[in-house]
C-alpha cells in the first residue's frame, strides 16, 4: 500500500481504536500524546495505598470493545475482564428514600414497587418505548457516520427518517419521562440519563431517552482492576500491531499544502503523514492546530490559502454547545461504608434550579447532584483494608468568564462533606488523601472545549446532525475522532467514532 503513513493525534480512546483498526488494515501509524500517558479522559492516579479511575467509573456496549479485538484479531477476555454491576446504581433521594436500580428486570420492578407501586407498569412501557428509540436509531445514528451522504442512501434508513415521529425528537427527556412516571423520584432518576452525555434533561431531545435502555436493556460493567485497564489493553494491543505510541509529544500544528494535509508539527519537529486523524477535541484543533498555535509567516500564508473556508468553519464550531463539565474530589478514606454501593448518587432537591444553573447561567449549582462511585468495593486492593476509594463528581458547568474555580473547590468540598454528614457519612475527619479536578484542570490535562467531559452538548434537537463529522470538510485527508465528533462522548461511541474514521480513512485510500 502507497501513501499509507497516518499521523493520530491524541491517545483518548477515539483516536486509540482509530489507529489500532488502521494499523490492522496495513497503515504505517503513529500516535502523538501530550501527556506522559495514553488514555485521555479515562485516566487513573495512585496516591499513596489508594488507586483511582479519574474519569469514566461505568462501562456500557462492552461488545463494541469485544468487536475492537475481534478485529486486531485479538480475544478481549485474555486482556479484560468486564463485571457486570448489580445494582447498577444506588439512589439516595432528597426525602430520604433510597432506591437500587438494576438491569435485571424483576429486581428493578420489584424496586421501583417498593417506591412507587403505581410506577411499575409506566416502568415496563418506558423501556419498551427506550428500546423502541435503540431500535430505530442505532444503527443510523451510532453506527453510521451520518455526515456522508452515500452511506445513508438504504432504504432501512430512509424507513427510520418516515418514523422519526417515534424517536421522539419533538419533546424534551423532562417532557418524555414526566409523561411516564407520576412519582417525582423516578422522573429525577430518568432525567438524569441525559446528563450521561453531558446535557440537559430540560434543552435535550427526548430520543437521548435511549441512554436507560443502553444501561438496563443492555446492561453497566465495571472491568476488573480498574477502567483504565482498558487503556492498558488497547495500548498492548496497538503496539502489537505496529503502531507508534509517542507520549509527551504534542501536536502544535496540522500541516497542509493546497488544502491537503501532509502531516503535522510535533515538538518543533515535522512528521510526514499521508493522513491526519485527530483524537483531539475538534473544536479546538479547528481553532488551534488548523491554524497554528505558535503561527509562523509560512504557516500564516497557509492559512490564508484555507481563506474563507476555515473561517466559516470556525465560525460554524463556535456556535456548538461544549457538554457539561464536572468537579472530582478522589479522597482516600479511612473508614468502610456498607450503606454505600459500587455507584450512588445522592439527589439535590430541586433539579430544574441546579440545571438552570449549569446550563443557562453557566454557574456553580448551589446544592450539586453528588456521584460516587467506589472501586474498591470490587477490588480490594484499590484501598487499604479498613479504607474506601472514593470518586466523587458533581455535574458543573463549562468555562466561561466569571467564574472563580478556586475558590467554588473550597465552597462546594465543604457543601458536599455537610451533606453527606445529613446522610450519617461523616468523613471529612478521615480523609487521608485528596485530589480535586475543575473544569479549568480537565481544560488544561485534556485540551478539552472549555473544560467540556463529553465533548459537545446534545442540549438541541439537530445535534446529531450539527456534531462535526468524521471527516473533515475544509482538508483532504483529515478525519476526526472522539467525544466532539459523531457520534458523542462516552467510551462506547469514541471508540466507534474511530471505526468511522479508520474506515473513511481506509475507503478514502482505496
Ligand atoms: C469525570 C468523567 C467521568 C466520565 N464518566 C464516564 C462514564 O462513566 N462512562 C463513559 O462511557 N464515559 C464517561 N466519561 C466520558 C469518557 O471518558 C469520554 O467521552 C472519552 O474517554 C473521551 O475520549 P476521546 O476519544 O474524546 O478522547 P479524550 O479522552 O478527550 O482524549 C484526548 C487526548 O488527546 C490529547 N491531546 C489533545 N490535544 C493534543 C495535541 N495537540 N497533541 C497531542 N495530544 C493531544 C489529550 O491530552 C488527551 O489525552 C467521563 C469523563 C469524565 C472526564
Amino acid at each position: 500500500m502507497e501513501n499509507k503513513r497516518v499521523a493520530v493525534i491524541g491517545g483518548g480512546l477515539g483516536a486509540l481504536s482509530g489507529a489500532i483498526r488502521l494499523a490492522q488494515l496495513g497503515f504505517s501509524v503513529q500516535l502523538f500524546e501530550k501527556n506522559p500517558k495514553i488514555g485521555g479522559k479515562v485516566n487513573e492516579v495512585v496516591l499513596e495505598d489508594y488507586r483511582f479511575d479519574t474519569g469514566a467509573s461505568l462501562l456500557t456496549m462492552p461488545f463494541v470493545i469485544d468487536e475492537l479485538f475481534d478485529f486486531a484479531g485479538f480475544k478481549r477476555s485474555d486482556y479484560l475482564d468486564f463485571v457486570p454491576i448489580d445494582p447498577i446504581c444506588r439512589y439516595f433521594f432528597p426525602d430520604g428514600s433510597m432506591m437500587d436500580a438494576s438491569a435485571d428486570k424483576s429486581k428493578m420492578e420489584t424496586a421501583i414497587a417498593q417506591l412507587s407501586p403505581n410506577d411499575v407498569k409506566a416502568y415496563k412501557r418506558f423501556l419498551k418505548y427506550a428500546e423502541r428509540i435503540h431500535n430505530l436509531t442505532a444503527e443510523i445514528f451510532m453506527f453510521t457516520p451520518i455526515h456522508e451522504f452515500r452511506k445513508l442512501m438504504r432504504p432501512r434508513y430512509f424507513r427510520t427518517l418516515f418514523r422519526l415521529h417515534q424517536i421522539d425528537p419533538f419533546r424534551t427527556v423532562h417532557q418524555s419521562v414526566s409523561r411516564f412516571f407520576s412519582d417525582p423520584r423516578l422522573v429525577q432518576l430518568f432525567d438524569r440519563y441525559a446528563t450521561y452525555n453531558g446535557s440537559d434533561p430540560f434543552q435535550a431531545p427526548a430520543t437521548l431517552n435511549i441512554i436507560p435502555y443502553i444501561e438496563y436493556g443492555l446492561g453497566g460493567y465495571y472491568i476488573k482492576g480498574g477502567i483504565y485497564r482498558l487503556v492498558d489493553a488497547l495500548e498492548a494491543v496497538a503496539r502489537e500491531r505496529g503502531v507508534q505510541i509517542r507520549t509527551s509529544a504534542e501536536v502544535e500544528r496540522i500541516c497542509c499544502v493546497h488544502k491537503r494535509v501532509n502531516g503535522v508539527q510535533v515538538n518543533g519537529e515535522t512528521v510526514d503523514a499521508d493522513y491526519v486523524l485527530c483524537g483531539a477535541d475538534a473544536v479546538v484543533a479547528y481553532h488551534e492546530l488548523i491554524l497554528t498555535k505558535n503561527a509562523t509567516p509560512a504557516s500564516m500564508l497557509k492559512a490564508r490559502v484555507l481563506g474563507q473556508g476555515h473561517q466559516h468553519q470556525r465560525e460554524k464550531v463556535n456556535q456548538l454547545e461544549p457538554s457539561l463539565s464536572g468537579m472530582v474530589f478522589l479522597w482516600g478514606l479511612k473508614g468502610k461504608h456498607p450503606k454505600l454501593a459500587h455507584h450512588n448518587i445522592i439527589f439535590s432537591s430541586d433539579y430544574n434550579t441546579e440545571f438552570r444553573q449549569i446550563f443557562k447561567h453557566q454557574q456553580v449549582p448551589d446544592e450539586p447532584t453528588i456521584y460516587i462511585a467506589i472501586t474498591s468495593k470490587a477490588d480490594a486492593a484499590h484501598a487499604p483494608v479498613d479504607g474506601e476509594n472514593w470518586f466523587v463528581l458533581l455535574n458543573m458547568p463549562y468555562l466561561a468568564p466569571g467564574q472563580q474555580w478556586e475558590k467554588e473547590k473550597v465552597r462546594m468540598r465543604a457543601v458536599v462533606l455537610d451533606r453527606l454528614k445529613q446522610l450519617g457519612f461523616d468523613i471529612a475527619d478521615r480523609i487521608e488523601v485528596e485530589q480535586i479536578y475543575t473544569p479549568e484542570d480537565f481544560a488544561e490535562l485534556y485540551a478539552s472545549n472549555r473544560g467540556g467531559i463529553y465533548g459537545v452538548s446534545s442540549n438541541s434537537k439537530t445535534t446529531a446532525f450539527k456534531r462535526l463529522p468524521n471527516r473533515s470538510r475544509l482538508l483532504k485527508g483529515l478525519y476526526f475522532a472522539g467525544g466532539s465528533v459523531h457520534p458523542g462522548g462516552g467510551i462506547p461511541l469514541v471508540m466507534l467514532s474511530g471505526k468511522m474514521a479508520a474506515t473513511l480513512i481506509a475507503e478514502d485510500h482505496k
